[in-house]
């Protein structure tokens, strides 16, 4: 898998790790950064692969997928190492919070605050390059669960990140792309936006290609967290689970749990 798309003079490539992770490799000249590497492996053999220099580490919260490889790769490269404020990450070296900006491999990101799926969860936004790094908050076509955090939460997290602009590329950590969208569909039978992206994702995984990255205005057309105060969303969800159409909160929390069951 080499698919590589670019922002700006920043390359971004998925590393794949576990069953269904991606680890993000940002690069630049001859340097790079690894987003949530849960696993080293994939980053030395990456390393070894392009002769890049590993001079930074990016983690979007604390779960072990995502930060697992972090201390071997600090510890055999010379990185500085960025996470949450709010959670423990190994080596963690600069502590992000909402309104941080960091700049990483020359281009400036501005730090959000995610809580829901963990409660100390950051995403990174480029307005620069128009690039996302959104851990296991928002999904391609999904969004993560709620481990940590409440569905009123979750809506304030996600709707920071469907407020950003459409173009914006969406960099998710996991590949769950076809099963969110079988999901989506049952949400919303009707959605020709939805079928259309089921078929392009279908054909991309058949390719052996990631789903990894779409876009904030795809998110917006087609994702069913993102589309709660959707009148169809919301029957949808009251038909699901009465009373659960009254508020997008509630709607939320409905499909959420309907998801967690599917
Ligand atoms: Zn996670
Ligand atoms: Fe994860």
């Amino acid at each position: 898998m080499n698919a590589t798309s670019a922002t700006g003079s920043i390359t971004l490539r998925p590393l794949p790790a576990f069953q269904d992770n991606y680890i993000w490799m940002l690069a630049r000249d001859n340097e790079a950064i690894v987003v949530d590497p849960g696993d080293a492996a994939p980053v030395h053999a990456a390393l070894r692969r392009t002769g890049l220099n590993l001079t930074g580490i990016v983690v979007t919260h604390h779960h072990g997928d995502h930060v697992g490889g972090v201390a071997e790769l600090a510890d055999a490269y010379r990185t500085r190492v960025w996470g949450p404020r709010r959670e423990e990450i190994p080596r963690r070296q600069v502590a992000l919070d909402e309104g941080d900006s960091v700049e990483l491999l020359g281009e400036v990101f501005s730090v959000i605050d995610v809580p829901g799926h963990t409660l100390g969860h950051i995403a990174l936004h480029s307005p620069a390059g128009g690039t996302l790094l959104c851990g296991d908050t928002l999904f391609a076509c999904g969004c993560g669960r709620l481990f940590e955090g409440t569905p009123a939460q979750m809506v304030v997290s996600l709707g920071k990140l469907a407020r950003l602009p459409g173009p914006t590329r969406v960099y998710c950590a996991h590949e769950y792309t076809l099963s969110n969208i079988r999901f989506a569909l049952a949400v919303e039978p009707d959605n020709a936006d939805l079928a259309a992206r089921q078929r392009a994702c279908k054909e991309q995984r058949e390719r052996g290609e990631p789903t990894v990255p779409s876009t904030i205005a795809e998110e917006r057309a087609t994702n069913p967290f993102l589309r709660c105060s959707e009148p169809v969303v919301r029957a949808a969800a009251e038909r699901r689970t009465p009373g659960a159409g009254a508020d997008p909160v509630s709607t939320f929390a409905a499909i959420r749990a309907w998801k967690n069951s599917f």
